[in-house]
């Protein structure tokens, strides 16, 4: 076993004698077999093996033990992005009738997921605020309540999840704990760790890194207990595939293998083998990036803090942060490259800062190399209400500004001129 910054390299893929030393594009759809009876087999989940790209591809397959790997679960499945992620996700465990606990912090497009699209499908949902005691967070628990859904580090807010609180909670309901772990990255928190049993991911952030893909990612920690009774769909035999039992065929990978079997095959929601390609070169840099994020990030909040025109700078790297006990603990090594924080003047002064900046981007991004700036108020998160804004932590001169990987003088000087417009 090699450690994380070289699995980030390494993991994955073994290429053989004379084999591309780099992981190929596999760009094809289908694949061939001998005899219909070995591809029946396949068919049948008797057999290990590819038949058709929706379900499973070579270089898919590597991006994911990789990223299985980097976060210590048995196994991944890719996805065509992250708002895919969340969603199949629940649903490979969530059904109409069933019940979701959340935190009210998560990413605005995570919470119309739950809120509204769920809600039509017949999963209903309550919000939970992040920092919500062990009393709070157990009330909110139903009979029919089938999972828990937390960001470790929410966006935008940058609150940090008690992962093992709600980890506690989920086990004592009988329910799997599901966190997006999309802006700490396994790098600097692999929630397994600390009890969670899913981790899901925006790919389209620090894993790529660059901008050029959107993609999520499901991971299975194979540590939940399918079996407990309140989870029919692992025990009870599935009709559609000639009546296994994912719990008695699959065993610890039940869930990742049904998330691919059943989920996959009728939503067809999978990566493509470019945008799979595109990620691995991303993942392979993923430590270095995110070491030089989270110092870059620290130094920018630090800057701000001193910052007599600012109002306010929420880090949860800076002692000043109420999350920094939570940071330590969850994120000890750092936590991403994302500050928020808001100008004296409010939504106005937001704004004139924003559009004074030289290098730093005003883009619907975050995450990535290049520094880049965000007004989620008016924009990721404007379907909101006011309500729905507070209870997410997010005021209207919130400013997300996503600290980039280029030297960080260049990136307080644009700060310190964009500033002085204010
Ligand atoms: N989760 C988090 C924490 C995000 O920030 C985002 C997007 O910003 C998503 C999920 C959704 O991912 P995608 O845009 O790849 O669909």
């Amino acid at each position: 076993m090699y450690r994380i910054d070289t699995n980030c390299i390494h993991a994955g893929y073994e290429p053989g004698n004379g084999d591309p030393r780099v992981l190929p594009i596999v760009q094809s759809t289908t694949y061939t077999y001998d005899s219909s009876e070995a591809m029946g087999d396949l068919f049948d989940l008797k057999a290990n093996g590819f038949f058709y790209t929706r379900l499973g591809n070579p270089t898919l397959d590597a991006v994911e033990r990789k990223i299985a790997a980097l976060e210590g679960g048995v196994g991944a499945m890719l996805t065509s992005s992250g708002q895919a992620a969340s969603l199949l996700s629940m649903i490979n465990i969530c059904h109409a009738g069933d019940h979701v606990v959340a935190s009210s912090a998560i990413y605005g497009g995570t919470f119309n997921l739950i809120y509204k699209t769920m809600k039509e499908m017949g999963i209903d949902s309550t919000f939970v605020a992040p920092g919500c005691s062990e009393e709070e967070l157990a009330a909110a628990f139903q009979p029919n309540t089938k999972c828990v859904f937390t960001e470790t580090l929410t966006n935008p807010s940058l609150t940090v999840t008690d992962l093992e609180m709600f980890a506690r909670q989920a086990h004592e309901h009988g329910v799997p704990l599901i966190v997006d772990n999309t802006f700490p990255t396994p790098i600097n928190c692999r929630p397994f760790e600390f009890g969670a049993d899913i981790v899901t991911h925006s790919t389209t952030k620090y894993m790529d890194g660059h901008a050029v893909q959107v993609g999520g990612v499901i991971v299975d920690s194979g540590n939940f207990d399918w079996t407990n009774g309140k989870f029919p769909m692992f025990t009870e035999p599935d009709e559609s595939y000639h009546g296994i039992v994912y719990a008695q065929q699959f065993g610890k990978a039940a869930y990742i293998t049904k998330a691919r079997t059943h989920l996959m095959r009728d939503l067809g929601t999978q990566a493509s083998p470019q945008n799979a390609f595109l990620l691995n070169l991303g993942l392979e840099t993923l430590a270095l990036r995110m070491e030089r994020h989270c110092a870059n990030a620290l130094a920018v909040a630090e800057y701000l803090e001193k910052n007599e025109k600012v109002a306010w700078v929420n880090y949860p790297g800076l002692p000043s942060s109420p999350y920094y006990a939570l940071a330590q603990k969850y994120m000890p090594n750092g936590t991403c490259g994302v500050v928020s924080f808001g100008i004296k003047g409010g939504r106005e002064a937001a704004t004139r800062f924003m559009d004074s900046l030289k290098m730093a981007s005003i883009v619907t991004h975050v995450a990535d190399l290049r520094t880049c700036v965000l007004h989620p108020a008016s924009t990721t998160h404007r379907q909101l209400t006011d309500e729905q804004l507070k209870e997410a932590g997010i005021g209207g001169d919130l400013i997300r500004f996503s600290v980039g990987i280029e030297n960080i003088q260049d990136i307080l000087e644009d700060i310190q001129q964009a500033l002085t417009n204010v």
